[in-house]
């Protein structure tokens, strides 16, 4: 059972442009790389937990994100800080086309994608942590019951900071932060 670190995508990984599905749009935020290659040397698994309303608002298909995520990760690996898996939820309650809107489980901040992700992977979620930029991503680590969430201001203008263990400037602090405890 490994323990992991969680990570949303857009505000944590890249900057949130909005929407973002295209190569040329993905901006790494400042020492991302260098922070996850310090978890993954840690022993963290890296898993990428997104919701991509995108996909039922018809802004992009599965078929772009797919080829986006397959870069990212090359970046990743090539960092030394592989992903062991990048999840994504292509749903919404009530915006956009079928057969993506609905409720469902992953969308956070439902905690399907990390309960999913832990029994594909076979991660130890109470030893493991949650990194976003939003009380939704807290709210998911919460409800999957990992050991600690951390919200990071390099996304979304922090407006509660409900959920939170800790509020830190970006993934390099939230990385400091994980490696204390
Ligand atoms: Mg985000
Ligand atoms: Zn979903």
């Amino acid at each position: 059972m490994r323990k992991t670190v969680f990570l949303d995508r857009d505000g944590v990984i890249n900057v949130d442009h909005g929407y973002v599905h295209q190569i040329d749009q993905f901006e790494f935020l400042p020492g991302v790389l260098s922070a996850c290659r310090r978890l993954h040397e840690a022993g963290y698994a890296l898993v990428v937990v997104t919701n991509q309303s995108g996909i039922a608002r018809g802004y992009y298909d599965e078929a772009q994100f797919a080829h986006l995520t397959q870069w990212m990760k090359e970046q990743f690996n090539a960092a030394g800080a592989p992903l062991t898996a990048v999840y994504y939820c292509p749903h919404h309650p009530d915006k956009g086309n079928d057969p993506y809107v609905r409720d469902c489980d992953c969308r956070k901040p439902e905690p399907g994608m990390l309960v999913a992700a832990a029994q594909a992977y076979e991660l130890d979620l109470a030893r493991s942590y949650m990194i976003g930029d939003k009380p939704s991503d807290m709210t998911a680590g919460r409800q999957a019951d990992v050991s600690g969430c951390v919200l990071v201001r390099s996304g979304k203008q922090v407006e509660s900071t409900e959920g939170a263990d800790v509020v830190v400037e970006g993934l390099q602090q939230a990385a400091d932060w994980v490696l204390k405890q």
